[in-house]
C-alpha cells in the first residue's frame, strides 16, 4: 500500500497493528494497515483507494475477531477540531464525547451532559445514537456532513435516529462532522449533572475493566442486565471473559481475555437466557474481522 505514504505521513500509518491497542476491550488480531488521518482532505483521499476499509473511532462499542483485518483501517481520531458558535456547536467526528462534553458545560450550554461519561467519539455515537441518563444524541445532533466510499460528501439533517441507530448504520457512510444544537444553561447545574452521571456510573458500571460498555441491548420489556442476573451468570468465566459482578449486563476482560473467549461467553449468555426466559439477546456492540 504504497499510495498511503502520498497521503499521509508516516507516523501516521501502521502496519500490522494490533487491534487491541485500539479497542477498550483490550482483545482482537491484527490489522494490515491501520491509519489516522488528520485532516478530512486526507479522510476523502483514503476513502477513494480501492482497498477494503473499515471506520473505527474510539473502539468502545467493537469486538474485533482474533483473525484481525485485512485491509485499511480508518480510525478517525485525527479529526478532533470543534468550535463553539453561541449555542452551536461543530465538531469534527473524532472529538471524543467527553471532551465536547466538559467543553459545553465550560460555555454554560446544556445538552450533553448525558454524554460525559461515554468513552466513544462524536462519530460513533452520532452512529449509534448514544444515549445515557435520559439523554441521547438524537437531542443534539441537528446536521451531519458525511463521505461515502467514493470519496463524495454530503449533508444531512434528517437522522432518523432510533434506539442504538441512525440513518448511517449499516450504510457505507463516514461520518466527518456534526452541528450540535445546545441552549445555553447555568454552569453550575451543568457541572452537578455530570458529576451525579459519573458518581453513577462508578459506582454502577466496571469501568475499570475492560470493555464495550454494554454488550447487549435492551429487549423489548426487559432489562439485560437483570435476565442475565437472573439466569444466575454473575461472575461466569469463559477464558478470561467475564460476566461482571457489578453490572450483568457488561461482559469485561478480566484479564487475557481473547476475542474468541468474549464470543464465547456472548453465545453462552444468549443460550442461557433465551432457555430460562425465551428472551432473545441481540449484541449492542459491533463484531468485526476475521475468525
Ligand atoms: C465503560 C463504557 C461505558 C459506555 N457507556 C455507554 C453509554 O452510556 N451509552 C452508550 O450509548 N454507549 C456507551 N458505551 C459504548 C460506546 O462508548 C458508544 O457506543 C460510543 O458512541 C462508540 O463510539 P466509538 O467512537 O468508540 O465508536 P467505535 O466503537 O469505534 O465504533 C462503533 C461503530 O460506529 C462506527 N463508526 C465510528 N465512527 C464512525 C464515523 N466517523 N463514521 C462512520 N462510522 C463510524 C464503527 O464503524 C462501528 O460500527 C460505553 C462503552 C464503555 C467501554
Amino acid at each position: 500500500m504504497d499510495e498511503l505514504y502520498d497521503i499521509l505521513a508516516k507516523e501516521n500509518i501502521f502496519a500490522n497493528e494490533p487491534m487491541s491497542k485500539h479497542t477498550t476491550f483490550k482483545t482482537g488480531g491484527v490489522a494490515d494497515f491501520l491509519v489516522i488521518p488528520q485532516s478530512k482532505e486526507e479522510m476523502i483521499a483514503l476513502l477513494k483507494l480501492n482497498v477494503p476499509k473499515t471506520i473505527i473511532g474510539n473502539g468502545s462499542n467493537l469486538l474485533v475477531k482474533d483473525g484481525g483485518i485485512r485491509g485499511l483501517v480508518i480510525k478517525t481520531t485525527g479529526l478532533n477540531h470543534y468550535q463553539i458558535q453561541e449555542e452551536m456547536m461543530i465538531a469534527q467526528s473524532g472529538v471524543y464525547l467527553s471532551k465536547l462534553a466538559q467543553e459545553a458545560k465550560e460555555h454554560s450550554l446544556t445538552g450533553l451532559e448525558f454524554a460525559c461519561g461515554i468513552p466513544g467519539t462524536l462519530g460513533g455515537a452520532v452512529m449509534m445514537n448514544a444515549s445515557a441518563y435520559g439523554g441521547e444524541t438524537a437531542n443534539v445532533v441537528v446536521e451531519t456532513e458525511y463521505a461515502d466510499f467514493e470519496g463524495n460528501v454530503h449533508r444531512v439533517t434528517d437522522h432518523q435516529f432510533g434506539y442504538r441507530r441512525s440513518r448511517f448504520t449499516g450504510s457505507d457512510a463516514i461520518i466527518l462532522e456534526s452541528k450540535l444544537q445546545l441552549a445555553k444553561g447555568n454552569y453550575d447545574e451543568i457541572d452537578a449533572k455530570m458529576q451525579e452521571f459519573m458518581k453513577s456510573r462508578n459506582a454502577k458500571q466496571p469501568i475499570e475493566k475492560p470493555s464495550a460498555g454494554s454488550t447487549f441491548k435492551r429487549p423489548e420489556g426487559y432489562f439485560a442486565g437483570k435476565l442475565i442476573e437472573d439466569a444466575g451468570l454473575k461472575g461466569f468465566k469463559i477464558g478470561g471473559a467475564k460476566v461482571s459482578e457489578k453490572h450483568a449486563g457488561f461482559i469485561i476482560n478480566d484479564g487475557g481475555a481473547t476475542s474468541t473467549d468474549i464470543l464465547a461467553l456472548i453465545q453462552y449468555v444468549q443460550d442461557k437466557v433465551k432457555n430460562e426466559f425465551g428472551v432473545d439477546l441481540e449484541p449492542e456492540i459491533k463484531i468485526i474481522g476475521e475468525s
